[in-house]
């Protein structure tokens, strides 16, 4: 495989760039090597700066549901572009936009356009502070809700950790507002909440965690979730940036039957283009500003590029049969690379929700963030490389989740699972 283009370009922009990357799991660190350069990208492929074409099972990390360079957002964001590319006023996609939400995540009596996920977790939990009148919020260990100072909290072991800060920079007096549970611990909730109930504001969730590898909730711990939240006066939110118009047309919360209070979105939505929301309780979103006190805003928000793109992805996805097509490849996808590593004799198991799905090293079926972590990472490592050089690209970390789009058909499906046989007999080499 050629890589001299990306090596040079990975070699200059480590000098330019922090680790010479915008955004840090793009720099293979955790795969080790060096990452490829994408030029350009069509269907279920990405075609890099040397030429080399890969099956993607990223789809920018979620984005690219109907696959890449799809003709009719291609055909939104051109036609929209002609227009301007931005005014500062309101424009009418924004309507059309909000309408569609409100529409398809009954729980988004009104809603609120950003600029990414990071922006819509931010606000929402300003939100639920301001509304709520408390400080305190709970997470999830492996759960990731973008980089705001708050979210930058990971647990230590037991039920409740006071927060730590993960990363330099985020002040101890903020993260010892977040508090952290195991998810899918049902008794750590229950007593967390026992013990400082009444002064948490919200509890954020990714319903199906993609951020820790792929790890569905366990049956009812999400109503525990919420029952917990209502006896208390907190507000739950969903964070289904990735899991919102993926899981389901109506998320996580349709797939589950759990009514958030807030939900905050992105990927998806935006069709590609930065965009993220956040929505839910009408007597909720009514405090943000100006209609109330609690202040947010953005000069790019509801740009009309952005909403031509993601209404334009929004309308492929409504498409009668989009997610039972897209749910039985991506089972079939499961299927055949555990019936792969089962042949090969590698310890494998997958999970998936929807077209969302995991890849674990490990034999049991995984619940936990500890059994996530517990999986072999230097096995999944090689796993990635070899995929890699059969032309197939999974996320470059063992504990992302992966992706399928609806430019994956059955002969990119078994492309994929013959690549795997090759990868799991060269791991057992
Ligand atoms: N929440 C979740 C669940 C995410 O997966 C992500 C990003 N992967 C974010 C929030 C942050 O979104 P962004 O990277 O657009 O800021």
């Amino acid at each position: 495989m050629k890589t001299e283009r990306s090596h040079d370009l990975f070699t200059r922009a480590q000098n330019l760039m922090p680790g010479g990357v915008n955004s840090p799991v793009r720099a293979f660190k955790s795969v080790g090597g060096e990452p490829f350069f994408v030029e350009r990208a069509d269907g279920a492929y990405l075609f890099d700066a040397d030429g080399n074409r890969y099956i993607d099972y990223v789809g920018s990390w979620g984005p690219m549901i109907a696959g890449h360079n799809h003709p009719k957002v291609l055909e939104a964001v051109i036609g929209t572009a002609r227009n301007g590319l931005s005014f500062g006023t309101p424009n009418p996609l924004e309507v059309t936009m909000a309408e569609t939400i409100t529409r398809l995540i009954p729980s988004c009596e009104m809603v609120r356009m950003v600029n990414s996920g990071t922006e819509a977790t931010l606000s929402a939990i300003r939100l639920a502070r301001g509304a709520t009148g408390r400080n305190r919020i709970v997470k999830f260990e492996g759960c990731y809700h973008g980089h705001g100072d708050s979210f930058l909290v990971k647990a230590g072991s037991g039920m409740l950790t006071l927060g730590v800060p993960t990363s330099p920079g985020v002040p101890a007096g903020l993260s010892e507002l977040t508090a952290t549970l195991s998810y899918n611990d049902f008794e750590g909730a229950t007593r967390l909440f026992d013990e400082i109930g009444g002064e948490v504001a919200a509890v954020i969730i990714e319903p199906v965690v993609g951020n820790a590898n792929c790890i569905p909730p366990r049956a009812g711990y999400l109503q525990h979730l919420r029952d917990l939240c209502t006896q208390h006066g907190a507000l739950l939110i969903f964070d289904e940036v990735m899991t919102g118009f993926r899981v389901a047309l109506g998320g996580a919360q349709a797939v589950y039957g759990i009514t958030p209070d807030l939900s905050t979105f992105g990927k998806i939505i935006g069709g590609g283009m930065p965009v993220g929301a956040y929505g839910g309780r009408a007597d909720l979103m009514r405090q943000i500003a100006p209609s109330g006190p609690i202040y947010q805003a953005g000069t790019l928000s509801g740009n009309p590029v952005a909403m031509a793109a993601g209404l334009a992805m929004l309308e492929l996805i409504q498409a009668p049969g989009f997610y039972e097509t897209l749910d039985a490849r991506t089972a079939t996808l499961c299927a055949g690379l555990e019936a792969a590593a089962q042949d090969a004799g590698v310890p494998f198991s997958t999970n998936r929700v929807g077209s969302m799905f995991g890849l674990f090293f490990t034999a049991e079926k995984v619940e936990t963030y500890a059994q996530a972590t517990a999986g072999d990472t230097a096995a999944f490592n090689r796993f990635f490389h070899a995929m890699l050089e059969h032309g197939v690209y999974l996320a470059p970390s063992a504990f992302e989740a992966g992706f399928l789009s609806m430019a994956h058909d059955d002969a990119v499906i078994a492309a994929t699972i013959e690549a795997a046989k090759g990868s799991f007999a060269e791991l057992r080499a």
